[in-house]
Parts: C-alpha cells; sequence; structure tokens
C-alpha cells in the first residue's frame, strides 16, 4: 500500500507534484480542493455556503471533508494506494485519518514541501487560467504567448477568486494556525515525516527528489510493520 500525504503550503506545488509522482507511482490523485470545487460547481449540499468559504481563503468544515476523504479512499481504484494534495490541513482531520488508516493497518509517508512565502505570492498572485479549456499559466514561470489570453483558443485568461494576493495573504495564514500544527501532529505520533526543498527549482527535478525519498519511507514502513508481526508472533 503506497499511502501518501503531500503536505504544504498553499502554493508549494503539491499539485503539480501529485502529478507528475505518476511517473513513479501509479495511484489516485485525491486532492479536497478539486472535489470541493467540483461539489461547487454541481451545487451538491451547501454549494453556496462552500463556495463562499472558499472564495474568501477560510476552511471549509472538518466534518464534511473527512467524509468526502473517507468515500474516496474507500473506492476500489484508491486500495494499491493514493496520493493526498490539500488534507488534513487541521490537526482534527489529521487526528480523524490517522484513527481511519489505523483501522486499515495503513502506514503513510508524510511529504512536506517547503517554500519561501515570497515565492509562494508571487506564484499564487501570477496564476492564470483559461475559462473556456482550463490550461494553466503562470506570468512568472510559464506565460501565454499573448498577453493573458490563452494560446490554445485566444480566450482571455482569468484569476481564480482565491490567487487574489488579500485572499493568498489570508490562506497562508490559516495555514500557519490551523494546518501547519499537522506536521507536528505526524511527527509525535511516529509517522515517516520527509522535507523536500521545493523552492526554485524545475518541477521535474523535484518529484525525482520525491520518488527517491518516498522509496526510502516505504522502507522503512515495511521493516516496521514486520518487526510489529515478529513482536506480536512472539507474544
Ligand atoms: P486547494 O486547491 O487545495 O488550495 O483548496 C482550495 C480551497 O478548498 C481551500 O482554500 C479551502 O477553502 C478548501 N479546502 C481544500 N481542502 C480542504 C481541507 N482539507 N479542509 C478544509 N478546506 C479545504
Amino acid at each position: 500500500m503506497r499511502a501518501i500525504i503531500l503536505f504544504g503550503p498553499p502554493g508549494s506545488g503539491k499539485g503539480t507534484q501529485a502529478k507528475l509522482l505518476r511517473e513513479c507511482l501509479d495511484v489516485p490523485h485525491v486532492s479536497t480542493g478539486d472535489m470541493l470545487r467540483e461539489r461547487v460547481r454541481q451545487d451538491i449540499e451547501n454549494g453556496a455556503r462552500m463556495a463562499a468559504k472558499m472564495q474568501a481563503g477560510a476552511l471549509v468544515n472538518d466534518d464534511i471533508v473527512n467524509r468526502l476523504v473517507e468515500e474516496r479512499l474507500s473506492q476500489p481504484d484508491a486500495a494499491p494506494g493514493f496520493i493526498l494534495d490539500g488534507y488534513p490541513r487541521t490537526v482534527q482531520q489529521a487526528e480523524h485519518i490517522r484513527r481511519w488508516f489505523d483501522a486499515g493497518g495503513i502506514r503513510e509517508v508524510v511529504v512536506s514541501l517547503a517554500v519561501d512565502y515570497n515565492e509562494i505570492i508571487t506564484r499564487l498572485t501570477g496564476r492564470r487560467q483559461c475559462p473556456a479549456c482550463g490550461t494553466l499559466y503562470n506570468l512568472v514561470s510559464k506565460p501565454p504567448r499573448q498577453d493573458e489570453s490563452c494560446d490554445l483558443d485566444g480566450q482571455g485568461l482569468v484569476i481564480r477568486d482565491d490567487d487574489r494576493e488579500e485572499v493568498v495573504r489570508e490562506r497562508l495564514e490559516n495555514y500557519e494556525r490551523q494546518t501547519r500544527p499537522v506536521l507536528e501532529y505526524f511527527r509525535s505520533t511516529g509517522s515517516s515525516v520527509r522535507q523536500i526543498e521545493a523552492g526554485n527549482q524545475p518541477p521535474e527535478q523535484i518529484a525525482r527528489r520525491i520518488c527517491a525519498v518516498l522509496e526510502e519511507g516505504f522502507q522503512e514502513n515495511g521493516s516496521l510493520l514486520e518487526s510489529r508481526g515478529k513482536s506480536a508472533e512472539n507474544r
């Protein structure tokens, strides 16, 4: 079982890395941000209230997100493993998923992406999307050929509501207050936590480093499980 938690502040490249990691890991990418945006789009269950929270850079209620993640991880395609992106984001969510992992005998590897906050603000406020085909651009690292229009269909690019500078700052503050303690929670409960410097380097290079670190983490988890099994046999 390859259970990976990609951890890091908004804009640290979790989504990009989750997609690139498919090179070394063929497991589904589970992004709570994508799942929530889809629910808002389809206006399922409190869609408008959730949209307001997301646009303000605040977190959606723990119970809703916990239920969504549990349902998604129970699907057959997630049986060999999964990459969690954007979850858990509070200690309550971490405790919840840890109980679920423990019940299923799952040992996760947490990969924590570290990026300087000034770089994050530049990255996120430069992000643009084509409203027609969804192609993502970045005015700094992946600019469109023509001023703020899509290379594929010429549509004017838009900025996601929660990528506006004031909202980005709010998201980073929420991260410090609510999400960073999750890392301490995983460390203190004996999870395998690996830190990766993820600023200012080509994403493919970062992905290769993550793949190497994951292999080590899973080997360590395997031997932990083995030694646990042996001590249970000896009892
Ligand atoms: P993301 O695309 O991961 O940056 O998520 C976009 C927004 O969705 C966040 O700013 C939150 O409002 C909401 N969200 C995503 N994941 C969670 C989560 N685990 N807990 C609460 N809210 C979340």
